[in-house]
């Protein structure tokens, strides 16, 4: 069977290579179609350069604004093992919103810095935002060593750098690996240049990181509703992670009553053994009565707390007004309460700290707060179970901010 589709994202400072990066994977995994690689080659020739990469990108993005043909956003490359999306970077608009609000999803990144230049300063902010959205799978990838004759020991001392920043972030770098994406060392294969790192290709790294459903082990199946049919009680939702199990225990949670799944049902097929993520189903619980809001789980790991810590994204045109109160929506959970502190305000757009310790949020911000709720709720982290680690804020009503737990 062929593997779920990997989310990526590709980040670094301008200039240090991610689209020559991009170009190169779709190339080397025989991706790009004949017609647009003669164009590459005609368009190098012009600029009397041999293969130059970052055109593609360019001329991509080009067509993507004049709303032309390919959407970079869903196209992919492939190898062996599955099919990997590249999905908008930072740097992007409207790349976080996307994030957090759940529009998109990245699963793992690419972190290129420049052999030459080493760590600069989007490097800093592109690392602070792979850490604000809890994203664990990192590779990075010192580009253009062919700039630094290869050397071993230049990788060495970027490779340090780069581990010291992400290490105050709370980010351990899956792999780190020396590449010129422009030459293709160690992209594709590992050549001769490279021959003393004994670590992965690009390829090889992607190929071990693994989907987040994969490692979604555990039951959650947030209760949508309970009905009444032929005088048995029926509880419906849908598997947001893990399997459910006929005759398996289960708890309800907040409360964490106890009961036995019974039956499992959906429409048209009764007695189903198991439920696979992303069934809608309904079941029979034996010795509890599940209603609207519960989470139920087969074990009790998910935070059941009314205190969150937050990462959120202030989606309407009006600054946020200190204790005014909100709706908070997570999976079919809803809880009164308000933002309790404001930690810091941070500008998407100019990837900048607009301030710490505030007490108001702008339009289009992203702030990490505390949310005290009026009761608990159980949620996880999002970067362990994003379905329930994901939420919605709402006030008189409407929606002003979404929102990703941490
Ligand atoms: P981006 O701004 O991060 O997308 O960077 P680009 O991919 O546009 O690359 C910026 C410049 O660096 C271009 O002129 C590329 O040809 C060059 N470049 C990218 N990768 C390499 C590499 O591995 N070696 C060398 N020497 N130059 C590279």
């Amino acid at each position: 069977m062929e593997e779920k589709d990997l989310n990526i994202v590709i980040t670094g400072h301008v200039d240090h290579g991610k689209s020559t990066l991009i170009g190169r994977l779709f190339y080397d995994t025989g991706c790009l179609p004949p017609d647009k690689v003669a164009e590459i080659e005609r368009i190098s020739k012009e600029h009397g350069k041999e293969m130059e990469f970052a055109f593609l990108m360019d001329h991509l993005e080009e067509e993507r604004d004049q709303g032309i043909t390919i959407d970079i956003a869903h196209t992919f490359f492939k190898t062996e093992k599955r099919r990997y999306v590249i999905i908008d970077a930072p740097g992007h608009k409207e790349f976080l919103k996307n994030m957090i609000t759940g529009t998109s999803q990245a699963e793992a990144a690419l972190l290129l810095v420049d052999a030459a230049q080493g760590v600069q300063d989007q490097t800093l902010r592109h690392c602070y935002i792979l850490s604000l959205l809890g994203i664990k799978q990192v590779a990075v990838l010192i580009n253009k060593m062919d700039m630094v004759d290869y050397s071993p020991e230049r990788f060495k001392e970027v490779s340090s750098e780069i581990s010291d920043v992400l290490e105050k972030l709370s980010i351990t770098p899956t792999f780190i690996i020396p590449i010129s994406a422009r030459s293709g060392d160690n992209v594709a294969r590992s050549t001769e240049h490279v021959s003393w790192f004994d670590g992965p290709t690009v390829l090889d790294a992607l190929d071990r990181f693994s989907t987040s459903e994969a490692e979604q082990s555990c039951l959650r199946f947030p209760v949508q509703d309970v009905y009444e049919i032929d005088g048995k009680k029926v509880t419906v939702g849908r598997v947001e992670a893990g399997t459910l199990k006929k005759g398996q225990k289960v708890f309800l949670l907040p409360g964490k009553s106890t009961g036995i799944v019974a039956e499992i049902m959906k429409f048209g097929e009764e007695d189903l053994k198991e439920a696979a993520t992303g069934e809608c189903v309904g079941i029979q619980v034996e010795g509890a009565e599940p209603e609207r809001g519960a989470v139920i789980v087969d074990e009790v790991t998910s935070n059941i707390t009314d205190t969150l810590r937050a990462n959120i994204f202030w989606l309407i045109d009006k600054d946020y007004v200190p204790g005014a109160p909100l709706t908070l929506r997570c999976a079919t959970q809803s809880a009164q309460g308000v933002i309790g502190k404001i930690f810091r305000r941070f500008d998407p757009a100019s990837a900048e700290i607009v301030e710490r310790d505030s007490n108001t949020i702008k339009p289009a911000e992203v702030a990490e707060v505390e949310i005290k709720l009026d009761r608990p709720v159980a949620v996880d982290k999002f970067s362990d179970i994003p379905e329930l680690g994901r939420f919605v804020l709402e006030h008189a009503g409407h929606p002003v901010a979404g929102g990703i737990i941490i």
